[in-house]
């Protein structure tokens, strides 16, 4: 079992998914979405693991910084 930070293409909030569900309902907007269509932003194999990367990933949302996977920037 794992768990993945996908994001609501309805309204963009963040949500943690257990890998063993087919589907996702957003909390914030009600909209259910198929995991395997989602971009999956992070993940954790622990309850404890999937908070922390959750709350990472909130963090560095709020302060509007690029986190896309696999992609770095060049230079500083
Ligand atoms: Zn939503």
């Amino acid at each position: 079992m794992m768990y993945v930070v996908v994001r609501c293409p309805r309204c963009g909030e963040l949500l943690l998914a257990n890998t063993a569900n087919q589907t996702r309902t957003c909390p914030n907007c009600n909209h259910r979405t198929e995991l395997k269509t989602l971009r999956v932003y992070g993940r954790a194999e622990t309850p404890a693991e999937a908070t922390e990367l959750m709350k990472r990933l909130k963090a560095k949302d709020s302060a509007g910084e690029d986190y896309t996977p696999g992609f770095r920037r060049l230079g500083p």
